[in-house]
């Protein structure tokens, strides 16, 4: 199943969607900004298929 979630663009400020494997433990992703198109390092932590964590760099 593909986990989805909301991160704050350190670039832009503007919210922006991540979307996670679906696989449960310790993800490292980069995901570009749909606002400015930057790429952002995520690093989140999936337990059950539910976001516990998620950190935007
Ligand atoms: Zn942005």
């Amino acid at each position: 199943m593909e986990e989805t979630t909301t991160i704050d663009c350190p670039y832009c400020n503007s919210e922006t969607l991540v979307i996670l494997d679906g696989v449960d433990g310790d993800l490292d992703l980069v995901s570009d900004c749909e606002n400015c198109c930057r790429p952002i390092n995520v690093k989140a932590s999936v337990e059950d298929g539910a976001v516990v964590s998620i950190q935007a760099g």
